[in-house]
Order: C-alpha cells, then sequence, then structure tokens
C-alpha cells in the first residue's frame, strides 16, 4: 500500500517516510504543493499525510484543489500547534484528520493505519488467518504465537495480501504497492518475495494463481 507524504521540512520529511516505510507503507515524498498535487491526482494512494504550510501552493489550496477534482484519497492535515483557525479550514476543505505539530512519530503512525483501515472498510485492528497474525500497529507477525522476522519489503506485501484477504492480487499491482513510483517494478521480484515469504510463515498463507497473481487465505479477524 502506497503513501504520499508531504513535507517541505527535509529532517522532518526524511523521518516520517523512514517509519512509515517500516510500518509497512510504500512512501512517496512531495515537498511543495505543485508536487503534491500532481502526485495525488493520480488517485494511486492510500492515504496522504499532508503539511499545511508548504512552498509554492500551500496544503489547504491543494486539498481544495483536490477534493474539487473528485480525488476522494483519504488526507490527513498536518497544522501549527494552536493553529486551530487553520485545522477548522482544513476539516472545511475535506481533511479527514489532523495532528498539531510537534506529534510523536506513533500517533501520526496510528492514525495513518486507522484511516487507511477505514476507508478500505477493514474494521479489525489485527488481520490474520489461522495460527497467523499480524499487528499494523507495530508491524510485527506472529505464526502460532511466536514472531517471525520480516524484511520491510517480506512485511509490506504479507500486509498488502492480508489487507485483501481472499481477493486474487497480481503481481504487477503488488509490485506497484510495494515500491514508490520512481522505483523499478520487477514482477520477478515479487515471486522471490513471495518464495522467502512462504518459508518464514509457512506455505499455506499465500496461493499462488498461476497467470492470475496472489491470493491471501484467511479473513480479518477482530
Ligand atoms: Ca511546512
Amino acid at each position: 500500500m502506497q503513501v504520499l507524504l508531504v513535507e517541505d521540512e527535509v529532517m522532518v520529511a526524511r523521518a516520517l517516510s523512514e517509519a512509515l516505510r517500516k510500518s509497512g507503507l510504500a512512501v512517496d515524498l512531495a515537498q511543495d504543493g505543485e508536487e503534491a498535487w500532481y502526485l495525488a491526482g493520480t488517485g494511486q494512494y492510500a492515504a496522504i499525510v499532508l503539511d499545511i504550510g508548504l512552498p509554492r501552493v500551500d496544503g489547504l489550496t491543494v486539498m481544495k484543489r483536490l477534493r474539487n477534482e473528485g480525488v476522494s484519497t483519504p488526507i490527513l492535515i498536518l497544522s501549527a500547534r494552536g493553529s486551530w483557525p487553520e485545522r477548522v479550514a482544513g476539516i472545511n476543505a475535506g481533511a479527514d484528520d489532523y495532528l498539531p505539530k510537534p506529534f510523536e512519530t506513533e500517533e501520526l503512525l496510528a492514525r495513518v493505519h486507522g484511516l487507511i483501515r477505514r476507508s478500505s472498510g477493514v474494521t479489525a485492528t489485527r488481520l490474520g488467518a489461522a495460527g497467523l497474525e499480524i499487528d499494523p500497529a507495530s508491524a510485527t507477525v506472529t505464526v502460532n504465537g511466536d514472531s517471525v522476522d520480516l524484511t520491510q519489503m517480506e512485511y509490506r506485501l504479507l500486509f498488502h495480501l492480508a489487507s485483501n484477504a481472499g481477493k486474487v492480487i497480481p503481481a504487477a499491482e503488488l509490485a506497484e504497492s510495494l515500491y514508490s513510483h520512481n522505483h523499478e517494478r520487477d514482477t520477478n521480484a515479487i515471486e522471490v518475495l513471495v518464495g522467502r515469504l512462504r518459508r518464514k510463515i509457512g506455505k499455506d498463507y499465500i496461493q499462488t494463481r498461476r497467470g492470475f497473481g496472489y491470493a491471501f487465505k484467511g479473513q480479518a479477524q477482530s
């Protein structure tokens, strides 16, 4: 799953990208309002984290433009602490949630994952199947109670499949959700990744549908 992070402060952007990636999401970064508007217009994101104070075009204007164009991607806005008129304006302009700066990274992650869950209709806070449990908040996986050590890419792949349990996801779509837009999308890499994942979690959770893609066997658990 891919999110768009719009933040012009380089150090903050770097830290947040890293944290979002560790939590299982692919991240595209925009550092000004024009770029944010351009990227968000593609509609490929599961959520957008949007700073309000941005160069070129401010965050509120970006959001108004997107909503006017019918882009319904959930948006979390970041605003300066104490600037309540900004937050009210943000919510009126179509924000789904807001977070005043400064904030704890854990809170941002919880809110972003909450937005994605709500918009995808998945109400369970944990995903999984018989014996396998995924905790999106901590990006951890257990099989029969034992924690499994996954790489970021393995976790992202599993998270994406489990979020769409029962559906067959084409390898090309998985590659797209795993890598950011400027990264090479290689479906062979997905096959390799699925193989590694199966060795770690067991071979029965992910099914291969030859010529179609991959499906996670199991249902979201509450
Ligand atoms: Ca800013």
